[in-house]
């Protein structure tokens, strides 16, 4: 019976995993972890991460043939496939820092990986890593190999938060890239197995090592190029009178476009976007193609401009002064179906509010309150000049409330931020919502969610995100 492991419980080893357990019943599957916190949570009822129809498949399969353990290293040694699902965050110090991907829980693993095996192993990166991350590896595993064969294997994980079980039972793609060795071969043909349970052969692509890091980047790069790209759009259209949402639908009909991933929002936002971009840069300026990095850093440029332009836009609307005046955030995460806050641009917004001294009164179903206070009284790491700006003053901190109800957050406010496309926020009662706020409100949708005529007509001021404005 073949024995998998994982190394890092996060939001891609827990539900990957799960997947994997659910579809292989007779494969062994072991999430393990170095924080206690989160496998005790997933052997709990109330799992670490929120993701819609993760708790079923999870319940289906604990205790059979999945387990989650802190017991790292014995589940390591007793496997056969050892996939590697750790954080590789932006390095914040030293060498490439504000670009560079940092490394280093990689490479623990990886030591410990040599350390504790007796037996040969397929290690897969299931992380998004940087192009040629795989030979480093090696030299770690192979140096430290006492004779024990170790094939690496890349298999990028393409998921999304908040559909991430959809995705991961029905992939667009398998990804897995190894050595053109018969034994890299080999390798390739058993994790190929694995996914054949249920993945048709001709969805799973097969590729040399190097070409499948590199796609995840390229990957994460197109997606979010996307973005900023209909959202620079957006700015132009409301400077001409143009509306973003029937630009998009023009556009997008052309089916070398398609229409996916068009929708014009406050910016990106998520764990990856930002960083595998800035990994991409990083990797462009050590090859010496700076023209190649400048036009990837472009991208988060773009969606630092429309952070910054949507609260612009909020204190400009609101007679250039939020100062002492309540705005509600409706939507903290950084999109719907998650209580990911990692990068959200609710995080810039508010603190960019903040600064204008608003009192905030902010409400997501998903995201706690420690969470929001957490984000935002973190040191914000600069990318494009490599320091920490300061976060935001404990005394503006006491200006955040936090609460668990739309109306609530409403009550008294002056003006309405909709930064999470939450699907309650079309269907509230914006008549209530509007007698129980001050007089003028406005409505700053981030998302389009609202339908801007009808709130016009009970009587708010409204802006909807690259869409002409309040006539
Ligand atoms: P995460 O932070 O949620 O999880 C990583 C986990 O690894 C943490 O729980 C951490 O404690 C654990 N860990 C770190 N070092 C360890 C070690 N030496 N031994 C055991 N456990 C260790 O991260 P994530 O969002 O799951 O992302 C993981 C990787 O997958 C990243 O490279 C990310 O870029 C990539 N990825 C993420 C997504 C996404 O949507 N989140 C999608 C595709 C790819």
């Amino acid at each position: 019976m073949v024995k998998i492991c994982c190394i890092g419980a996060g939001y891609v080893g827990g539900p990957t995993m799960a997947v994997i357990a659910l579809k292989c019943p007779e494969i062994e599957v072991a999430v393990v972890d170095i924080s206690e916190a989160r496998i005790n949570a997933w052997n709990s009822e109330q799992l670490p991460i929120y993701e819609p129809g993760l708790d079923g498949v999870v319940k289906q399969c604990r205790g059979k043939n999945l387990f989650f353990s802190t017991d790292v290293e014995r589940h390591v040694s007793e496997a056969d496939i050892v996939f590697v699902s750790v954080n590789t965050p932006t390095k914040t110090r030293g060498l490439g820092a504000g670009k560079a991907a940092d490394l280093t829980y990689w490479e623990s693993a990886a030591r410990m990986i040599a350390d504790v095996s007796k037996s040969d192993k397929i290690v897969v990166e299931k992380s998004t890593v940087p192009v040629k991350t795989a030979e480093a590896i090696e030299k770690i595993l192979t140096h430290n190999s006492k004779g024990i064969d170790f094939q690496i294997l890349s298999n990028p994980e393409f998921l999304a938060e908040g559909t991430a079980i959809q995705d991961l039972l029905h992939p667009d793609r398998v990804l897995i890239g190894g050595r053109e060795t018969p034994k890299g071969q080999k390798a390739i043909q058993t994790l190929r197995d694995v996914y054949a349970h249920w993945v048709t052969v001709d969805q799973i692509i097969c590729t040399n090592l190097w070409s499948a890091e590199l796609s995840k980047l390229a990957a994460n790069a197109f997606l979010a190029q996307r973005i900023s790209s209909v959202n620079a759009m957006s700015a132009l259209c409301e400077a001409t009178g143009a509306d973003v949402t029937q630009v998009s639908h023009a556009v997008g009909k052309d089916t070398r476009i398609g229409p996916k991933f068009l929708n014009a929002s406050v910016g990106f936002g998520g764990s990856c976007f930002q960083k595998d971009i800035l990994n991409l840069v990083y990797i462009c300026e050590c090859n010496g193609l700076p023209e190649v990095a400048n036009y990837w850093k472009q991208v988060i440029k773009v969606n630092d401009y429309q952070k910054n332009r949507f609260v612009n836009r909020v204190v400009s609307s609101m007679f250039n002064t939020v100062s002492g005046k309540k705005i509600a955030i409706l939507g903290f995460a950084f999109k719907k179906d998650t209580g990911d806050t990692r990068e959200t641009p609710a995080i810039d917004v508010c603190k960019g509010l903040l600064g204008d001294n608003a009192h905030l009164s902010i409400y997501d179903p998903q995201v706690s309150e420690d969470q929001i206070q957490r984000d935002l009284s973190m040191k914000k790491f600069d990318w494009d000049h490599p320091i920490h700006l300061q976060p935001s003053s404990p005394s503006s901190l006491k200006q955040v409330m936090c609460v668990w109800d739309a109306y609530e957050a409403t009550k008294d406010a002056h003006g309405i931020c909709i930064l999470t496309e939450w699907d309650e926020f079309k269907t509230l009662d914006y008549q209530k919502i509007y007698d129980n706020m001050k007089k003028p409100a406005f409505v700053f949708d981030g998302r389009n969610v609202v339908n801007a005529d009808k709130l016009r007509n009970i009587g708010f001021i409204v802006y909807s995100i690259g869409k002409p404005l309040d006539p």
